[in-house]
C-alpha cells in the first residue's frame, strides 16, 4: 500500500515513513508540477525527502473533480521522467461514478488513445509505468477497457475511481468492476486499485486479486478526528481507552490525544492510521502465507453488515476465484457453516467430485464422517472400514458436514482431511448434504446400500435415500447402541 503524500501539506515527515517500515509511497505529479510554477522539476526523492520507491499518480484524479487540469498527457509523461519517479502513471480519463454508459465509453477510447500517445512518448524503460482502466461502473466497458489496455505492454494496471463507491459502501458494484478488469488483463502483471483507503476492506480487495493500492485516507480521516480500525471508524470524540497498542496508542490516551493542538493531534491520528492499515496489511500477507484468507474475509463479515453483503457478492464469483485458489495449502482450513459452502475449496471439491472414476453395480456403505479425520481412522468407521476395504463388491463412503458425500478413495486428500468444522446441528444443512450424498449414490447405482445412521443427519439421509428412487434397496442400521464389530457382521450377512 502506497500512503498518499500531498506534495504541498505533508503532514508526516518522511523519516516517519522509513521508521515505520514503510518503503513505498504515492504522490501527485499533477499538484507538484501546478504548486512550483514556473520551477525547474527537481527530483521527487529530494522533494519528499524519500529515497526509496515513489509512485506519481498523474492528475486524471483532478480531471474528474476539476473537469480539466491545463496538461497535455505528454507533458506529464516528460514531467514525471524529469523527477525521477519509480513508478509513473500516464494521462488517463477517468470515468467517474455519474457517467451513462455512452459517456463512459467515450472515456474508456479516450483513455486507450492517450496511452497509445504515452506509450509513444516515453523515454525512460527504467520506470514502472501504469495504464489505468476505465469504465466507471459500466461493467461491459470495464471489460473492454482491460482488454485493450492489456495488450499494451504497461507494467502495472490499475483500476480508477472507485473512491465514491467506497465512500457510499457500494462494494457490490466494486467487486464486479475488479472482477471485470482482472478478467480482461494479463494474470502476469500486478493490478493497483486507486484509492482502496480503509484497512477494514483490504482483505477483500486482496481475495480479488488487487496486488497494490494507494490510501489518502488514513490522513483525510485524521484530519476529522475519525480512528482507522480493521473492523472500521471510531471517532475520537468517543473513544475511552485505545484497544491498539501501535507506538501512538501506547504512548498516549484518547484524553490526550483530544486535549492537543489540532495539527498535533492530527500528525498522531495519521500515524496511527497509517500504521492500522500496514498491521492489517501483516494480517493479511500472513493469512495468505497460512492459506487463510478467506476466513479473514468470513470473521470481517462479523464487524459490519456491509461488508457481509461485500463477501457476497465476492461468492458469486466463486468459481472464477477457484481458478486461482492453490490445490494444496500448508495447512487444513476451517469450514463454520453456510458461509464457508462458498470458499474456493469447497466449490473445487463439489465439481471435482463428479470427475472422480467410480465403479458401478456394488454395494455402497454410507457411514457418518465425524470430527476425527481421515474419516475412516474415526475408531468407530475402523472396524467397519477394514473388514470391508479390499471387498471388491463395496465401495465406502462417508457422510460429512463440510463436504457432504466423501468416497473412501478421497479420504486423505486435501482439504478433506484437514478441514476443521463443526455440526451446528441445522436441520437446512442436513437436508442439503443429504442431497449430495444421494446424488453421490444414485451415481453409484449400486445393488444395495447400508445406511449407518446416526443423529438427524442420518435421518435426513434416509429420507433424502428413500426419495430418490424406489428402486434403490436401502438397509438401515443403526450406529447408536451397535458395535461396530456387530455392525459389520450384518452387512457381510446381508451382502451375501
Ligand atoms: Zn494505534
Amino acid at each position: 500500500m502506497f500512503p498518499v503524500v500531498d506534495p504541498n501539506r505533508p503532514v508526516l515527515d518522511p523519516k516517519f515513513y522509513r521508521e515505520a517500515g514503510i518503503r513505498a509511497i504515492m504522490t501527485n505529479a499533477y499538484l507538484l508540477k501546478r504548486g512550483r510554477p514556473g520551477q525547474t522539476p527537481k527530483d521527487i526523492h529530494g522533494t519528499l525527502g524519500f529515497k526509496e520507491t515513489v509512485a506519481t499518480d498523474s492528475g486524471a484524479y483532478q480531471i474528474l473533480e476539476y473537469g480539466h487540469v491545463g496538461v497535455k498527457p505528454a507533458e506529464i509523461v516528460a514531467y514525471q521522467e524529469k523527477i525521477d519517479t519509480d513508478i509513473g502513471v500516464i494521462l488517463d480519463f477517468p470515468t467517474g461514478f455519474h457517467s451513462d454508459a455512452r459517456r463512459a465509453g467515450w472515456t474508456v477510447d479516450e483513455t486507450v488513445r492517450r496511452a497509445d500517445e504515452a506509450l509513444k512518448r516515453i523515454k525512460r524503460k527504467d520506470i514502472l509505468w501504469v495504464g489505468p482502466v476505465q469504465g466507471g461502473v459500466h461493467i461491459k466497458e470495464i471489460a473492454r477497457s482491460a482488454m485493450e489496455m492489456g495488450k499494451r505492454p504497461f507494467s502495472i494496471y490499475a483500476l480508477g475511481s472507485p473512491t465514491e463507491l467506497m465512500e457510499a459502501q457500494r462494494f457490490d458494484v466494486l467487486v464486479d468492476m475488479i472482477v471485470a478488469a482482472k478478467k480482461g488483463l494479463p494474470q502476469s502483471r500486478p493490478l493497483h486499485l486507486f484509492g482502496a483507503g480503509h484497512p477494514a476492506m483490504f482483505p477483500f480487495i486482496v481475495a480479488l486479486g488487487c496486488d497494490m493500492f494507494d490510501s489518502a485516507a488514513y490522513a483525510l480521516y485524521a484530519r476529522t478526528g475519525r480512528y482507522l480500525t480493521s473492523d472500521g471508524t471510531q471517532e475520537l470524540a468517543e473513544i475511552e481507552e485505545f484497544s491498539c497498542m501501535c507506538r501512538i496508542c501506547d504512548r498516549t490516551t484518547p484524553d490526550e490525544m483530544r486535549r492537543l493542538d489540532p495539527p498535533e493531534r492530527e500528525q498522531l491520528l495519521s500515524k496511527h492510521n497509517l500504521l492500522a492499515c500496514f498491521s492489517e496489511l501483516r494480517r493479511i500477507r500472513e493469512a495468505i502465507r497460512r492459506g487463510h484468507l478467506w476466513d479473514l474475509l468470513e470473521h470481517r463479515t462479523y464487524a459490519n453488515p456491509a461488508f457481509k453483503k461485500f463477501l457476497a457478492k465476492i461468492i458469486q464469483h466463486s468459481a472464477f476465484l477457484e481458478r486461482f485458489t492453490p490445490t494444496v495449502k500448508p495447512r487444513g482450513i476451517s469450514h463454520f457453516g453456510e458461509a464457508s459452502d462458498d470458499r474456493p475449496e469447497m466449490v473445487r471439491y463439489n465439481v471435482r467430485r463428479a470427475r472422480v472414476p467410480v465403479e458401478r453395480r456394488k454395494a455402497v456403505v454410507l457411514l457418518p464422517g465425524r470430527w476425527r479425520r481421515p474419516y475412516h481412522e474415526d475408531p468407530r468407521n475402523l472396524p467397519i472400514v477394514s473388514k470391508l476395504a479390499n471387498k471388491s463388491n463395496v465401495s465406502i463412503c462417508f457422510y460429512t458436514i463440510p463436504f457432504g458425500p466423501v468416497p473412501m478413495e478421497l479420504d486423505e486428500t486435501f482439504p478433506l482431511a484437514q478441514t476443521e468444522s463443526s455440526d451446528s446441528h441445522d436441520q437446512i444443512m442436513y437436508a442439503q448434504r443429504a442431497r449430495r450424498v444421494t446424488a453421490w449414490v444414485k451415481r453409484l447405482s449400486p445393488k444395495q446400500v447400508f445406511l449407518v445412521s446416526e443423529g438427524d443427519y442420518g435421518v435426513a439421509l434416509r429420507k433424502e435415500l428413500a426419495k430418490a428412487t424406489r428402486q434403490l434397496k436401502v438397509i438401515g442400521i443403526q450406529a447408536k447402541g451397535s458395535k461396530p464389530d456387530r455392525t459389520v457382521g450384518s452387512i457381510i450377512r446381508w451382502l451375501g
